[in-house]
């Protein structure tokens, strides 16, 4: 990967409350191998014509011209996006865009067995493991689909590929996953795993999120506590980081809270969008996008390609008001945007 001395930017990508935004999320499909409750339907769903997709050629180009105006952070996301074919097609290509320091992927590991040593090849450094229980039967009910043993075969052979360490990131969701909590802090007081519990978000595509579901981070680590006696928290390193990462009392292991509820980090935020359909969202709760995609296929300039960036940034909003009365959840589900 390139360091981003290469590339100085001309511009940067800043809003009006003074966050620069230098980490884009992109989604490289809408389509996944499963069906978590609080992401997609159970059934019938509509994914994009496969057209709308943006290809890998066009989404490099947008990178190359997100890295003049800052970008050097990447992380591909979906749907799952290891069910685009030749996937580390696409990471290769970024990994040799100058002025791109890291590139992730966010994944819920069940292609991972066929393609971990491949994207490890292609350049790719960190992966981010969504799995949300460690009971198959609690993992069932949360994505409706049987897949668990492909998971811990994907999971095996990442750590095979040299991904280390393992990340696991688990959407906590109460009444469902109290039983989980102990058995992750088990695995990350054991492994070389780090495990986040992430507060349940209105993202879903059924509307069934309410507060009541949420298993704040508050509860998690009273559960924790009542086990392993005290956290202590650790200042993170990155300012920029959503986790709350905390340590425990013995020494050993240590376990992340992305309180994207109960305690919003919005104001430290340096992240933006693209959907799989070329779309930008300055913010998963935006109620509004940026259609790059037009831009890109109607022969535009890479100058206009930028303004749409810069425009984008310029209009994010202080900060999303799950919290407020006049909270409003975005039309498009998580599986739809990419998380
Ligand atoms: N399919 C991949 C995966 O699951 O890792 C990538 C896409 S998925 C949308 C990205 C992350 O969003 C996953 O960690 C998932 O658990 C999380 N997520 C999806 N819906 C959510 C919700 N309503 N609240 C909180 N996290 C959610
Ligand atoms: Fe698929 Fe990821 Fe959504 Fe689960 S969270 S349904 S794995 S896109």
């Amino acid at each position: 990967m390139s360091p981003s001395k290469n590339t100085e930017p001309t511009r940067r990508l800043v809003d009006r409350f003074g966050r620069v935004h230098n980490n884009l999320r992109i989604s490289v499909t809408d389509r996944c191998n499963i069906r978590c409750f609080y992401c997609m339907p159970a059934e019938s769903v509509e994914f994009m014509p496969r057209d709308h997709l943006l290809s890998f050629e066009e989404i490099e180009r947008l990178v190359r011209i997100g890295t003049t105006l800052g970008i050097d952070r990447v992380r591909l996301t979906g749907g799952e996006p290891l069910v685009r074919r030749d996937l580390h097609r696409l990471v290769e290509r970024l990994a040799n865009v100058p002025g791109i320091v890291d590139i992730g992927l966010t994944t819920n590991a069940i292609l991972l067995g066929e393609q971990a040593q491949q994207l490890r090849d292609a350049g790719l450094k960190r992966l981010n493991i969504s799995l949300d229980a460690l009971d198959p039967e609690i993992f069932e009910r949360v994505t409706r689909r049987d897949s668990y043993d492909k998971v811990i075969e994907g999971i095996a052979a990442a750590r095979a590929a040299g991904f280390s360490p393992i990340k696991i990131n688990a959407v906590s969701v109460k009444g469902l996953t109290e039983g989980q909590i102990i058995p992750f802090a088990e695995l990350a007081r054991q492994t070389d795993t780090e495990v986040r519990f992430i507060e349940f978000m209105p993202l879903d595509a059924d509307s069934q999120w309410d507060r009541d579901k949420v298993l704040f981070a508050d509860e998690i680590v009273a559960i924790l506590q009542a086990e392993f006696g005290p956290l202590e928290p650790v200042p993170s390193a990155n300012p920029n980081a959503p986790a709350n990462d905390f340590r425990f009392a013995d020494g050993v292991g240590r376990i992340g809270m992305i309180a994207s509820v109960s305690q919003p980090f919005c104001s430290t935020c340096n992240r933006f969008r693209l959907t799989a359909e070329g779309k930008l969202r300055n913010c998963l709760f935006s109620l509004e996008e940026v259609d790059i995609r037009g831009i890109l296929r109607n022969g535009g300039a890479d100058a206009e390609v930028a303004d749409a960036m810069v425009a984008s940034i310029a209009s994010k909003n202080e900060g999303h008001q799950i919290n407020s009365a006049t909270f409003v959840q975005p039309d498009r589900p998580m599986y739809s945007i990419g998380g």
